[in-house]
C-alpha cells in the first residue's frame, strides 16, 4: 500500500529524458545542430565530481554534445571568467554549467552572472532570477523546477493549500518558493533563524525540505496527507554501511505523508533531467526555432 505513496522521481525523470531526446532528434534533423552542455568543475570536491559525471553521462544519452572543463583549484578568477566569456561566443555551446561550489577565492556570483542568460540552464543569472520571480518565462533552477514537476506529476491543484519550504538557499529554497507561488500554493519559508519550524510543518499541506540535515523533520511533525518533497542529499553511517538520507526521516515520514519522495530516487535524477531540459529549451531558441512545448515533454 505504502508503494502508491511513493512519488517515483527515477521514472518520471527517465521519462521526461526520453522525451528531450525525441525533441532533440528532431530540433537535429531539422537544424543539422546538436545541442551542446558545457560544464565546468574546478578542483577536486568528490561530492562535485560525482554530480558532473552523471550530468555528463546523462547528457551524452540524450544525444547531446557534452564538452567538459576541468580546472585545477587554484584557477584564478580572472581565468574563470575568461573560460565563461569564451563558452558565451561558442555556438557549439547553448548551455554552461558552472558546478558549485567554487573555491572561496572565486566569487561564485560574478562568475553565474557572466554567463550569459540565454546559455544559463542553471537559471542563476540575475536576470533569470528576476523574470522567474516576476512571472516571466525564464530558465529555473534545475533543483526546484524538478520539484514543481513532480508536484504536477501527481495532478495535486495547489490552489488554496500551505506550503512549508525548509531551507532559504537561492539554489533551491527562494526558487522553489517562486514556483509554489505560481502554483497558487500560500507559502512560507523557514530557516536556520526560524523559531518554531516543527508548527509551521504541522500546519502544511506540502513539505519542502532542502536543509542539509540528515533526517531532521521527524515522522510527527508531519500533518496527515501531507505532500512531503526532500530535497536533501546527506551521506551517514548506518549499521556499518555508508547509505544516502534526506532531510526528512523517511520510514517515519511515510506513516502520515500522502505522498513522499524516497532519497535516493526522488528529487537527485529529476534535477539532471530538468538541466537537460533546460539545455534542449535554449538551443530550441538559440537555433532560431520555434520554442519546443514544455507541457508536451512534461505530460
Ligand atoms: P544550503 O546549505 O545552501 O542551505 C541550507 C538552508 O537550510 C539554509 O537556508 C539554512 O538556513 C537552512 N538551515 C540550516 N540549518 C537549519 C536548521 N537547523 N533549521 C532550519 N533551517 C536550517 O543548502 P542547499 O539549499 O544547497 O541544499 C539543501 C540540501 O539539498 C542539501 O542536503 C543538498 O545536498 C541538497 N541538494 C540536493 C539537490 C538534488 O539534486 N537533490 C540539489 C541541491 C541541493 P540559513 O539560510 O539561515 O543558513
Amino acid at each position: 500500500m505504502n508503494d502508491t505513496k511513493i512519488i517515483d522521481g527515477k521514472l518520471i525523470s527517465s521519462q521526461i529524458r526520453e522525451k528531450i531526446r525525441f525533441y532533440g532528434d528532431k530540433l537535429k534533423d531539422k537544424t543539422n545542430k546538436t545541442p551542446g552542455l558545457a560544464v565546468v568543475l574546478v578542483g577536486e570536491n568528490p561530492a562535485s565530481k560525482v554530480y558532473v559525471k552523471n550530468k555528463i553521462e546523462k547528457t551524452k544519452e540524450v544525444g547531446f554534445n557534452s564538452i567538459e572543463h576541468r580546472l585545477d583549484e587554484s584557477v584564478s578568477e580572472r581565468e574563470l571568467l575568461s573560460l565563461v566569456n569564451d563558452l558565451n561566443n561558442d555556438e557549439k555551446v547553448q548551455g554552461i554549467l558552472v558546478q558549485l561550489p567554487l573555491p572561496k577565492h572565486i566569487n561564485s556570483d560574478k562568475v553565474l552572472d557572466a554567463i550569459i542568460p540565454i546559455k544559463d540552464v542553471d537559471g542563476f543569472h540575475a536576470e533569470n532570477v528576476g523574470k522567474l520571480w516576476s512571472g516571466l518565462n525564464s530558465l529555473v533552477p534545475c533543483t526546484p523546477l524538478g520539484c514543481s514537476i513532480l508536484l504536477k506529476k501527481i495532478n495535486q491543484d495547489l490552489s488554496g493549500k500551505s506550503a512549508v519550504i525548509i531551507g532559504r538557499s537561492n539554489i533551491v529554497g527562494k526558487p522553489m518558493a517562486a514556483l509554489l507561488l505560481g502554483m497558487n500554493a500560500t507559502v512560507t519559508i523557514a530557516h536556520s533563524r526560524t523559531k518554531n519550524i516543527r508548527e509551521l510543518v504541522k500546519e502544511s499541506d506540502i513539505l519542502i525540505a532542502a536543509v542539509g540535515i540528515a533526517e531532521m523533520v521527524k515522522g510527527d511533525w508531519i500533518k496527515k496527507g501531507c505532500i512531503v518533497i526532500d530535497v536533501g542529499i546527506n551521506r551517514i553511517e548506518r549499521n556499518g554501511k555508508n547509505v544516502l538520507v534526506g532531510d526528512v526521516d523517511y520510514q517515519e515520514c511515510l506513516k502520515n505523508a500522502s505522498r513522499i519522495t524516497p532519497v535516493p530516487g526522488g528529487v537527485g535524477p529529476m534535477t539532471i533531467a530538468c538541466l537537460l531540459l533546460n539545455t534542449l529549451f535554449t538551443s530550441y531558441i538559440q537555433f532560431g526555432e520555434e520554442s519546443v512545448d514544455l507541457t508536451s515533454i512534461l505530460d
